[in-house]
């Protein structure tokens, strides 16, 4: 073998997760910002990210979107589409005030979750969010009702907490969340404050769910997990630590740049999965990574079928109606 082939070296085997990558309310999201694109035309303003991911946000760049940090950036009368992660009720004002034309991409079930907080607060209840500081979604639920709700990340959180009626709690929680960790969370504030409520049906979404149990068959498979997706992404953080813990060595990449020749060391199989926000694409330039490095044996674990989709948002069907589209 010749060294160039040796420095090539890696597994033979490709293990690919699935389901893995885009959710339905990501698929949504980056529609909305295209099809604005192409029914409105330059400028269209997307406050923050529209999705948690490099690649995708400079796709868009390039067909011609701007993205800002804040609504307030965006000159007066344009259009501005907001992300799927929600925005807080100040920020639709802030948008009213300034005429902006608004076009709301929020996943509908980050959506369902401000719609628990609004009646929590209505009904007089001290709104325990679980969560990650600082993560947009995170400021946009708190956004309904800020007064009435406090974030707690860990259970050393739920220990420290303190607040003035013990017997009038509900907890919600982000989407994107560990399920494990947030089942332990829940469980401490049960503990804590027996008559705390919660919702109806969990707030961590189907996709989160699915992929952290793709994930974790495929851990069970694989000495190497690659994660791509971007750092920023909470999603695909969570499928890197629900690997590791599951016993694999597991890293988060942006693309297959990011592999560290080291990393394939000893390494038979790799698993591969992508978080909500990733495109296949980055996926597939992968797998040609390994297949150029001698793996010949690629194919799907697949631990459930997902046939979730959503509409887009109602001011692009209705354009999309009028131009016939
Ligand atoms: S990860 Fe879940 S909550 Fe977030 S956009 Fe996708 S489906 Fe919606």
């Amino acid at each position: 073998m010749s060294s160039s082939q040796n420095t090539l070296a890696g597994p033979s085997k490709v293990l690919l997760a699935a389901p893995r990558g885009y959710c339905a309310g990501v698929d949504r999201a980056v529609q909305t910002v295209e099809h604005a694109l192409d029914l409105y035309g330059e400028p269209v303003y997307v406050r923050k990210e529209i999705v948690h991911n490099k690649h995708v946000v400079q796709q868009l760049e390039k067909r011609g979107a701007i993205f800002v940090e804040e609504e307030t950036e965006v000159p007066e009368g344009e259009m501005v589409v907001f992300s799927a992660h929600g925005v807080a009720p100040s920020v639709h004002e802030n948008a009213e005030r300034r005429r902006l034309r608004t076009i709301d991409a929020t996943c509908p079930l980050v959506t369902k979750v401000h719609v628990e907080a609004r009646k929590f607060a209505a009904e007089g209840y001290t709104i325990v969010l679980i969560g990650h500081e600082g993560h947009e979604e995170v400021e946009g639920t708190t956004g309904e009702a800020p007064e009435r709700t406090v974030l707690v990340q860990t259970e050393s959180d739920v220990d420290t907490l303190e607040v003035d009626d013990p017997d009038r709690i509900a907890y919600i929680t982000q989407t994107t969340l560990s399920v494990d960790e947030t089942s332990s969370i829940i469980a401490a504030l049960l503990k804590k404050f027996p008559n705390a409520v919660g919702p109806k049906t969990d707030d961590i979404c189907y996709a989160t769910t699915n992929r952290q149990q793709s994930v974790r068959a495929l851990a069970s498979e694989c000495e190497l997990v690659l994660v791509i997706g971007s750092t920023n992404s909470s999603n695909s953080n969570r499928l890197v630590e629900v690997a590791r813990e599951h016993g694999a060595q597991s890293h988060l990449i942006d693309n297959h740049l990011q592999v560290d020749e080291a990393w394939l060391e000893g390494v038979e199989t790799v698993g591969i999965t992508s978080g909500a926000s990733a495109p296949e694409e980055l996926v597939e330039a992968l797998v040609t990574f390994f297949r150029e490095r001698g793996a010949d044996d690629v194919s799907e674990l697949r631990t459930v079928n997902e046939d979730v989709r959503f509409m887009l948002p109602g001011e692009i069907r209705k354009e999309l109606a009028a131009s016939g589209a």
